[in-house]
């Protein structure tokens, strides 16, 4: 992969992508170890994420108090 030809904003914004590709994975505890420290590692400097992350945890805790299935 050449990301070290694109600008630091588009570099950013892949970024970004990854890492809420994998946020309910996050969330579900099912990502892998090295995922897990790469995404908290973006989350530390990435209030954007951080904010999207919040936001599906909420929901997924929502999901999860309306008894669902079983
Ligand atoms: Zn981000």
């Amino acid at each position: 992969m050449s990301a070290a030809g694109l600008n630091p904003i588009a570099r950013h914004r892949a970024r970004c992508h990854q890492v809420r590709g994998r946020m309910s994975d996050y969330l579900d505890g099912e990502l892998e170890q090295s995922l897990v420290q790469d995404t908290e590692r973006h989350l530390r400097w990435c209030p954007s994420c951080r904010r999207v992350l919040a936001n599906l945890r909420r929901t997924v805790e929502g999901l999860r108090g309306l008894g669902g299935p079983g």
